[in-house]
């Protein structure tokens, strides 16, 4: 490895070691954009790796609110601002019981990557809270999340930072975001957030969004070996947004969504999540806020797997939709033995470094990253931008014809910088190393 990388690396264990998603997410990236180094010395010139690997700035801040008996919570708030090289902060807010600094560092770090290559100027940034939204009536998670905009608010703005969902936020959450956002600071700005619902300032396909893009990109993977999705199954994890999207798409495409996951277990559907009654329960499941999968099972008469996980059933596609580091080298090494020809990561980070390597050196499966073929949610969130700035909406057909050329030129970007460094055909590599040339040059040319 590049001497400077591996002096970058060194000082990021020393001091970030309670962090571990956060150097585990730094410490891969530095070795996988090593091939593109070693041919600029003012990389190392203008410390511009140790700028790259740390935030701009951490805002922390307490979300104490009441709950319906009229007892007091206090959560932990978190925005990190990882990078506005490219233009305004963008990223999710993730409410989970386990999101810390190191989760949210992880997490504004790989969406500065992830966004570069979308083709529209946003930079990076991620954020959340210690919040477990699990039981939680309507009534609380409203005052939650106006509790957790009056100390998020002043960082906020459609040139400064666009906050968006993730994990525990979805289209309810943004809508009582963004109401709290108005009544804080007397302006209807809509491009302040994404994710709207579209009758105040949202884009037509936003919700669709990951899971479409994900689906759209491994098309572009399949096209490329003359396949189409057409009769193939897929192995999922997850049922909240993203999986539910994943199903729709695969459904119209003829494949075969197998399996539905959550942290209760896993559900075998041997027909495919395929019909309109699926897609609408997930969607019940997922609003009902228990966070279990068991329900699916029962209300289809479908077989559930307590406490395992779905990659032990035999597909074409692997797909995780769920959260980061689910898939484990036994896991990995499961899905080889099954012989999967895909590999496309849809949520963040859902591997180890250790199995990823494994998938991403084996030669007979296409693997693809989560800072490619996940970027669906975010593109959409950059329409919604540009739509919002025009004050205008454009018709659903467009936004996803817009998508689906997004996830393919991000394909054929990240396809031809692997090839220029000899890499073959390794999207994970390719796809970090454009985007951190898009980005150290952005960076280059503003000075510090
Ligand atoms: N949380 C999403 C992601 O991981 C969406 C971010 C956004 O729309 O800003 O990309």
């Amino acid at each position: 490895m590049n001497e400077y990388a591996l002096r970058v690396a060194e000082d990021l264990r020393r001091r970030y070691a309670h962090e571990p998603e956060y150097l585990q997410a730094v410490l891969a990236w530095l070795e996988l954009i090593d091939p593109a180094l070693g041919e600029n010395p003012e990389y190392e010139r203008l410390d511009l790796l140790a700028r790259m690997v740390e935030p701009d700035r951490i805002v922390t801040f307490l979300v104490p609110w009441v709950d319906d008996q009229g007892r007091t919570h206090t959560n932990h708030g978190y925005r990190v601002q990882f990078s506005n090289a490219l233009g305004p902060y963008k990223g999710g807010l993730r409410f989970q019981p386990g999101v810390n600094l190191s989760v949210v560092k992880f997490l504004g770090f790989e969406q500065t990557y992830k966004n570069a290559l979308i083709g529209l100027p946003v930079g990076g940034a991620a954020g959340g809270a210690d919040f477990d939204p699990r039981g939680r009536s309507r009534r609380e998670v409203m005052r939650f999340c106006q509790s957790f905009m009056t100390g998020l608010y002043r960082y906020v703005g459609a040139d400064t930072d666009v906050p968006a969902g993730d994990i525990g936020v979805g289209d309810r959450e943004i809508g009582y975001l963004y109401g709290a956002y108005k009544r804080l600071t007397g302006r209807a700005e809509r491009g302040a957030l994404t994710g709207k619902g579209v009758t105040y300032g949202g884009s037509k396909v936003r919700q669709e969004a990951a899971g479409y893009g994900a689906v759209y990109f491994l098309c572009r993977m399949l096209e490329r070996r003359g396949e189409t999705l057409e009769g193939k199954r897929l192995v999922i994890s997850g049922f909240g947004n993203t999986a539910w999207g994943v199903c729709r798409k695969a459904a119209q495409l003829g494949g075969k969504v197998v399996t539905l996951s959550g942290p209760d277990g896993y559900v075998y559907d041997p027909d495919g999540v395929c019909a309109q009654e699926k897609f609408d329960f997930m969607a019940e499941m997922r609003a009902g806020g228990e966070d279990r999968v068991e329900p699916y099972a029962l209300r289809f008469g479908l077989e559930f797997f307590p406490g395992r996980k779905p990659w032990e059933v035999p597909g074409d596609i692997v797909m995780p939709c769920a959260t980061q580091n689910e898939i484990a080298v036994e896991d990995a090494v499961r899905i080889l033995v099954n012989r999967v020809g895909y590999y496309v990561e849809a949520a963040n980070m859902p591997a180890t470094p250790d199995a990823l390597r494994l998938l991403r050196l084996s030669p007979d499966i296409l693997v693809a990253g989560a800072k490619a073929s996940g970027a669906g949610g975010v593109a959409v969130s950059a329409l919604e931008m540009v739509q919002n700035s025009l004050r205008y909406s454009w018709p659903r057909k467009q936004v996803e014809e817009r998508l689906r050329q997004i996830m393919a030129d991000i394909h054929d970007v990240s396809a031809a910088a692997a090839e220029a460094y000899g890499l073959g055909y390794d999207l994970i590599a390719g796809n970090d190393i454009a985007s951190f040339q898009k980005v150290s040059q952005a960076m280059m040319a503003q000075g510090l």
